[in-house]
């Protein structure tokens, strides 16, 4: 879900692309005019700006241009059709991509996801960090948190965890756990990953009162998402 501001004075298009996003699950606020558009895109945060050329009071390109002294949102320009100056302009100013209307919505939609995940920024963490049942890893950071509280894991007892949580619902067996976790020239007791999720239990499930990892009798380990 991205919160996405539209600056467009044509209401009819807009509320088309509001309607669409919102289908999308997207949080969107509308701007009629470029004053407003770039009162708002400066004093609120947004994860995308769609914007149009031709505003009143002030146009699209001197939006961007005032954005962008200050902030770097991704934005997608909309423009008339031929206006080749305008797309030059406009990416001259920062804009990320721009879309000649009339566009069809499926194109602007995949615009502007790639408009997203290419602007790293709270996406590009968001995708380096899971979250299941309340516990959260963040492979950046190298960091896990139950609840906000912070869990000390050594090394291999984070990257079983890691594994686990990125394999969730599928039952990953000792072997696999073993050769992920320890590497694959790895000489010594299958049993080792008990031992480390013997840890990881004790750490997390006993002291926050969960059931993090499910043990299927005779393959391996789980983590089922609630
Ligand atoms: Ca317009």
């Amino acid at each position: 879900m991205a919160r996405i501001l539209i600056v467009e004075d044509e209401a009819k298009i807009a509320r088309f692309v509001e309607l669409e996003l919102k289908h999308e699950g997207n949080e969107v606020v509308k701007a009629a005019d470029g004053r407003i558009g770039l009162d708002m895109a400066l004093e609120q945060d947004f994860d995308l700006i769609l914007l149009d050329v031709m505003l009143p009071q002030l146009n699209g390109l001197e939006v961007l241009r005032r954005l962008r002294q200050r902030k770097d949102t991704p934005v997608i320009m909309l423009t008339a059709r031929d206006a080749v100056m305008d797309k030059v302009s406009g990416l001259d100013a920062g804009a990320d991509d721009y879309i000649t209307k009339p566009f069809a919505i499926e194109e602007l939609l995949a615009r502007i996801r790639v408009a997203l995940k290419k602007h790293g920024g709270t996406l590009q963490a968001a995708t380096n960090r899971m979250e299941i049942n309340g516990v959260i890893l963040d492979e950046d950071r190298h960091e896990v948190t139950v609840n906000g509280e912070p869990v000390e894991l050594t090394h291999r007892e984070f990257e079983l965890l890691y594994v686990l949580m990125k394999n969730k619902n599928i039952v990953m067996d000792r072997e696999k756990l073993m050769n992920t976790v320890c590497g694959y020239d790895y000489v010594g007791e299958t049993n080792i990953i008990d031992v480390y999720v013997r840890y990881i239990r004790t750490k997390i499930d006993d002291r926050f009162g969960l059931k993090l990892i499910t043990t299927v009798r005779g393959v391996g380990y789980v983590i089922r998402e609630n």
